[in-house]
């Protein structure tokens, strides 16, 4: 039998469980067992609701993101919540999107909570990076194309200086690499520029909203028309941006679509 929470001896335990980009049928065995055990879940905005209706009624559930316009819980208090849960003796789930340990912060509050003498189990999730590409049944390293992918985040920590985007587009060209970039969307044209200095700029595209979900969308270009092309087609986030030659038929069917439809006109 697989224990899915390691126990606090006399007390409860936690959970940070991952709950990937949205679609409930993605998620591990063990992720759904844990949250269909938790007295009490601490869920995360980019989870989605189908996924929170998996707990049990009786569970007391917490929205801690931005949900209803509010600011988002402070990291402290969540932290804070989860201590004096788990002291009393409940079995606290803390639900993030994607995996827990993929920009989501979970690294600060394993260690945390670790600090505080309360042991943490973590279950992966499908990161949306790898979702939102799949969807659109491309390949992130098909070796014809890309010898690796780079998970990367467009959205750097206060006061940290931020990716060197032309150093990773030298590296990406050079080394062939995918680049799948969370948190990219409102900081596009500047991604777009920086990475310009390196990559060709016919490199294609993707960008991908909502991925996994009925309500997903996306939209394919070359790396020169990526600003134009999230500004036209109103994508925002939670969106991943992929950039690298393994779009290359999909960009392809995409031009040829509509000198196809002229064709048949
Ligand atoms: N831990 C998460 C990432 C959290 S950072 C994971 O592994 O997926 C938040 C960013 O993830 C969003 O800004 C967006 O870039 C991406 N994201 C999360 N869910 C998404 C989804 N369903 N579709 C597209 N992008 C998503």
């Amino acid at each position: 039998m697989t224990h899915i929470t390691t126990p606090h001896p006399g007390h409860g335990s936690c959970t940070l469980v991952g709950a990937g980009p949205g679609d409930p049928e993605l998620l591990t065995i063990k992720a759904l067992k844990a949250i269909q055990t938790a007295t009490v879940l601490l869920v995360d905005d980019l989870v989605s609701d189908a996924i929170v209706a998996l707990a049990s009624p009786k569970a007391r559930i917490v929205h801690v993101g931005k949900r209803g316009g509010c600011k988002s819980t402070p990291q402290a208090f969540i932290e804070k919540l989860i201590l004096m849960a788990v002291r009393e003796g409940e079995t606290v789930v803390r639900l993030k999107g994607g995996d827990p340990f993929v920009f989501g912060r979970g690294g600060e509050e394993v260690e945390h909570l670790q600090a505080a003498g309360i042991p943490v189990t973590v279950v992966n999730g499908i990161t949306a990076g790898l979702a939102a590409v799949t969807s659109l049944g491309v390949p992130l390293t098909h070796r014809e194309h890309a010898h690796g992918v780079v998970f990367i985040t467009g959205h750097a920590k206060p006061g940290d200086s931020g990716t060197d985007w032309k150093a990773l587009a030298a590296t990406a060209h050079s080394a062939r690499l995918t680049l799948v970039i969370y948190m990219g969307v409102s900081g596009a044209q500047h991604i777009q520029d920086e990475l310009l200095f390196g990559l060709p700029a016919n490199t294609p595209v993707a960008v991908i909203q909502n991925a996994s979900l009925a309500s997903q969308r996306h939209a394919v270009c070359t790396l020169a028309e990526l600003e134009h092309t999230i500004t036209r087609e109103k994508l925002t986030s939670p969106s991943v941006i992929v950039v690298g030659d393994v779009l290359q038929g999909t960009l392809a069917l995409q031009q040829a679509l509509p000198e196809a439809r002229a064709a048949c006109a």
